[in-house]
C-alpha cells in the first residue's frame, strides 16, 4: 500500500495542472496490462474505458511495443511536409485500402481527433466552394482546437460555455436520438419526421441546400452516449445529400477501427462517406489521427493547405501499421461483435432487474445504459449514475460516463479483453447498481 504516493500525485495535480482539465476518477494509474490498470497502491482495475475507446489492443501490447521501439531506434521525427518517410505512406496506403466505399481514398495524418475534423471541414469547403457545415445536437467533434470541430460539438456545457464567438458557418440540427425524440415521436411510427423537418428547415428557413458543403455525423454518437440512428435515416439522409451535391463527413474518431463490430461504423448503414475522419484507436494511444477522402474530392484541395509539423509522426504510423495488421490477422471486427453480444445480453438482463435503466443500446463492443429516475418520464438521474461508477471503481472496475445529461454509462473495453475478465467486469457493474440503489 502506498497511499502517500496517491495523495502526492493528486495534490500536485491540484497545485500545478489547470483545474479546467477535468478528472473523473481520483486515482493515479502507473501501469497497464491488456485490460487491466494498476494504480500507485498496486490496486488492480478492469479497464472498461480504454482511454476513451483508444487502447483497443490493450495496454502495453507487446507487438505494438516492438513496432514502436524498432521505429524509435531508426527515426522518430522528420516532417512529412519536408521529407518523405515509409511508415506515413505505407499507413496511408493501408488505410486507403480498408476505407469504406468504392472510390479510391487519399489520406493525410494529424495528431488529434479535433484536428482531423477541422481538416475534413477544410477539404469539404475547398472542394465544394460552399461554406455551410451541418452537424448534430448532442454530437462531439472535439475541443482540442478552436475551429469548426468545437463549433460542431452539440453540447454547450462544459465544452462551449463563455467561448463565443465560434467558427462561423456551422449549423446544428436534432440527431435521431429516438429514446429522447425531440419531436416526442415513437420510432418507427414517426416515419422519420425529423428528416422531413430538416429538409424543410433548410429549404425555407435557413439556406437552400446548394449552399451546404457537408453534413458532419458520428454514425454512433460517442460522447452523446452511444446513440445509434435508424438505418433508413442514414440512407435517406445520404440520398438527400447526394441529390444536392452535399458531402458526408463521417466522424469515425471514436467508433472506427472495429469497435462497432465492423471496421467502420458507417458500414452498418450501407452508405459511402465522402470524407472519413479517424483518430483514437488508429495507433492504440500514440498521437495519430487522419482523414480518408474520395480521390476526386482530394484532388480539388490546394497545395500547402493541409499538414502540420507533427502530423503522422514515424513512430505513430509504424504502430498504426501494426494495429491494422493485428486487426486483420485476429479478425477483431468479429471479436468486437462477439464480445458485444455478451455485453448486450448482460445489460438486457440488468434492464429486467433494475427500473433505473431506461435504455440499453449500442453497436459491437460499444454498449451503454441510460440511467433514469422513472422509465415513463425518462427523467435523467445523474446522481445515481455517479454512484454506480464510483462504487464500481471501489470494486475494481473503471467505467466511463457520457450523454447530454451525464446519465449514460458507456462500456469501452479493449477488443483483446479475455472473456472471463469481461464477464467479471459485468458482474461488478451489476453488483454496483445494486449497491448504489441501497445507498440512494
Ligand atoms: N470526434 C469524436 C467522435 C470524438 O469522440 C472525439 C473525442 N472524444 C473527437 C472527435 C475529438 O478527438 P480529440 O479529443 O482527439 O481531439
Amino acid at each position: 500500500m502506498n497511499y502517500a504516493l496517491t495523495e502526492k500525485y493528486l495534490q500536485e495535480r491540484k497545485d500545478y495542472v489547470i483545474s479546467a482539465v477535468s478528472l473523473y476518477h481520483p486515482i493515479t494509474v502507473i501501469r497497464g496490462e491488456n485490460a487491466f490498470l494498476f494504480d500507485t497502491e498496486g490496486k488492480k482495475y478492469i479497464d472498461f474505458t480504454s482511454g476513451i475507446g483508444v487502447t483497443s489492443l490493450g495496454h502495453a501490447n507487446p507487438e505494438l511495443i516492438d513496432a514502436a521501439v524498432e521505429q524509435l531506434r531508426k527515426l522518430w521525427h522528420i516532417s512529412i511536409m519536408n521529407l518523405n518517410y515509409p511508415s506515413y505512406v505505407e499507413l496511408a496506403k493501408k488505410i486507403s485500402e480498408v476505407s469504406p466505399g468504392k472510390e479510391k481514398k487519399r489520406v493525410a495524418f494529424w495528431n488529434s481527433g479535433s484536428e482531423a475534423i477541422d481538416n475534413a471541414i477544410k477539404v469539404a469547403r475547398q472542394a465544394t466552394g460552399r461554406h455551410v457545415i451541418v452537424a448534430f445536437e448532442n454530437a462531439f467533434h472535439g475541443r482540442g482546437t478552436y475551429g469548426p470541430a468545437l463549433a460542431a460539438t452539440g453540447k454547450y456545457m462544459p465544452y462551449k460555455e463563455s467561448m463565443e464567438p465560434f467558427s462561423q458557418g456551422v449549423e446544428l440540427l436534432p440527431y435521431p436520438y429516438c429514446y429522447r425524440c425531440p419531436f416526442r415521436h415513437e420510432y418507427p411510427e414517426c416515419g422519420l419526421a425529423c428528416l422531413d423537418y430538416m429538409k424543410k428547415w433548410f429549404t425555407h428557413a435557413r439556406y437552400p441546400p446548394n449552399r451546404i458543403a457537408a453534413f458532419l455525423m458520428e454514425m454512433i454518437q460517442g460522447e452523446g452516449g452511444f446513440v445509434v440512428p435508424p438505418k433508413e435515416y442514414v440512407k435517406e439522409l445520404k440520398s438527400f445529400l447526394e441529390s444536392n451535391g452535399i458531402l458526408l463527413i463521417d466522424d469515425e474518431v471514436q467508433a472506427g477501427f472495429a469497435r462497432t463490430g465492423k471496421m467502420w461504423a458507417v458500414e452498418h448503414f450501407d452508405v459511402e462517406p465522402d470524407i472519413m475522419a479517424f483518430a483514437k484507436a488508429v495507433a492504440n494511444g500514440l498521437p495519430l489521427s487522419g482523414i480518408a477522402v474520395r480521390e476526386s474530392i482530394a484532388e480539388k484541395v490546394h497545395l500547402g493547405s493541409l499538414g502540420g509539423t507533427f502530423g503522422g509522426n514515424p513512430v505513430s504510423c509504424a504502430v498504426g501499421l501494426k494495429v491494422l495488421e493485428i486487426m486483420k490477422r485476429d479478425n477483431l471486427p468479429a471479436r468486437a461483435e462477439m464480445l458485444g453480444r455478451i455485453i448486450r445480453k448482460r445489460l438486457e438482463e440488468m434492464y429486467e432487474k433494475y427500473e433505473i435503466i431506461g435504455d440499453v443500446r449500442g453497436l459491437g463492443i460499444m454498449q451503454a445504459i441510460e440511467i433514469v429516475k422513472d422509465r415513463k418520464t425518462k427523467e435523467p438521474d445523474e446522481d445515481i449514475t455517479k454512484k454506480i461508477i464510483n462504487t464500481a471503481r471501489e470494486r475494481g472496475l473503471l467505467l466511463l460516463i457520457a450523454g447530454l445529461y451525464s446519465n449514460v454509462i458507456r462500456l469501452h473495453p479493449p477488443l483483446t479483453i479475455e472473456e472471463d475478465v469481461l464477464k467479471r467486469g459485468l458482474d461488478i457493474l451489476d453488483e454496483s447498481i445494486k449497491e448504489a440503489l441501497k445507498k440512494k
